[in-house]
């Protein structure tokens, strides 16, 4: 664990300040686009089961709608701050406007710990997030998503409180829903599965075979599960997890040199990622320390768990093997690690490309929703693959011309297109 002082938003003002220079972006853009549109923050009285009442804080932060409807998920965290929901809702803008879909940026959160609050109460929570925010979202204005700690189950309250408020249905309201609930198949994978087609594009540039690739995976939770699914099918082995340990308050790496398999690992593991320890060790993994995920031997790294874990500090564990680094989460790389990996020619798949499979099938489920027409799996992950490796390809071509690293050259198509919006528009 890192002793720097991190703070994502200031993290992500810094790489949005770095582009806008490299743009030649005018003041009125800037000041525009590097802070967000509107933001809210409110109190959700809750009635717990014991009888007592307790309050929560929410937020809904709106960065930029320029290209469309907020959108972006809603995260359950114990140590959310108002700084980091504010630079998840600018990367939200920046990762729609990658895979150019019609869609902004927002992100939303509450700072609680679900571990310890019944469904009941989580249920009150979602239904009291909504109520507050009921004049801000919709459909054609923000449209919330699952994230860290939330899931179909939480989309569906928080869509049924909408509804009765509202008095119409209204399922475009919001995506990740349960399937045969307004939600869309292969929604769940999407994320992961987006993170492997980037990775699979990275390896056949760089003349590797997927095959032969080997990768360690931070986190289990959603990302990191479906990616390793994905990774697997393709034939590569995933030698290497971490998860999260609730008890310990701490996280171990899982490590087995023939590969981990995904289906016992997940018959061990929790809701929220969290392997047992205990059953992992006697089925033959070896447990680490929780950094150890990124010290090992393999050719592809995939942080997929929380911001500021690529720092400084961890950094320096990075073996010569690793070629390439596909970013899972949001912000898991701080900008001091950042140019360490640019300087051993990392070739690093940014988070906002890397992990916009998500969003791209949220924005499928959006308009499945909105027509009450439902598409094959099939059809789905077709259309995935083909937005991801489009958006990558117009990324990695960039990166190539200019000779920058792949975050630059995500950052400079994104930005360069909200840019546009925003002054077509008569904004800037
Ligand atoms: N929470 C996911 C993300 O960070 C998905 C957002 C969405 O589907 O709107 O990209």
């Amino acid at each position: 664990m890192s002793t720097e002082s991190f703070n994502p938003y200031r993290m992500a003002q810094e790489q949005f300040d770095a582009v806008a220079n490299q743009l030649g972006l005018d003041e009125a853009t800037r000041d525009l686009l590097r802070v967000p549109d509107r933001e809210m923050h409110f109190n959700i009285p809750i009635r717990m089961d014991d009888g007592s009442y307790k309050v929560f804080r929410g937020f809904r932060i709106q960065h930029n709608t320029a290209r469309g409807p907020g959108k972006g998920g809603v995260r359950f965290h114990p140590q959310e701050t108002v700084d980091t929901v504010r630079a998840l809702s600018m990367w939200m803008t920046w990762k729609t406007a990658v895979v150019d879909i019609p869609l902004g940026g927002a992100k939303g959160g509450v700072i609680c710990d679900p571990h310890n609050l019944s469904p009941r109460e989580q249920e009150a929570l979602c239904r009291g997030w909504v109520r507050q925010l009921i004049d801000a979202i919709g459909p054609d204005r923000d449209v919330p998503a699952p994230d860290v700690m939330t899931s179909s189950q939480h989309m569906l309250w928080m869509l049924d409180e909408y509804e009765h408020l509202t008095g119409r249905k209204a399922p475009g309201f919001i995506t990740g829903k349960p399937v045969g609930m307004g939600g869309s198949l292969g929604r769940t994978e999407a994320t992961g599965y987006g993170v492997i087609y980037t990775v699979r594009e990275a390896l056949s540039e760089l003349g590797l075979r997927m095959e032969e690739a080997t990768a360690s995976v931070q986190g289990f939770g959603n990302v990191a599960q479906y990616a390793i699914d994905l990774f697997h099918s393709y034939g590569g082995k995933v030698l290497c997890v971490s998860s999260w340990d609730q008890t310990a308050q701490e996280a171990f790496a899982f490590f087995r040199k023939d590969g981990v398999d995904l289906k016992q690992l997940r018959s061990m593991t929790n809701s929220y990622g969290e392997i047992n320890r205990d059953k992992a060790a006697e089925a033959g993994y070896t447990v680490l320390p929780g950094d150890a995920w990124i010290e090992q031997e393999v050719d592809v790294l995939i942080p997929a768990a929380m911001e500021n874990q690529i720092n400084r500090d961890t950094v320096k564990g990075i073996k010569g093997s690793v070629k390439i680094i596909a970013e899972g989460a949001n912000g898991p790389t701080t900008p001091p690690a950042d140019a360490v990996i640019r300087e051993k020619k990392i070739w690093l798949v940014p988070d906002f490309l890397a992990n916009a499979g998500g969003v791209t099938c949220s924005y499928f489920e959006q308009v499945q929703s909105n027509m009450n027409y439902f598409w094959t799996r099939d059809e789905v992950i077709s259309k995935l693959d083909t937005q991801m490796t489009d958006a990558y390809f117009s990324v990695s071509q960039m990166a190539h011309r200019r000779n920058i690293p792949m975050r630059d050259a995500a950052y400079m198509i994104a930005i360069a297109r909200v840019a546009e919006a925003c002054k077509m528009r008569g904004w800037v």
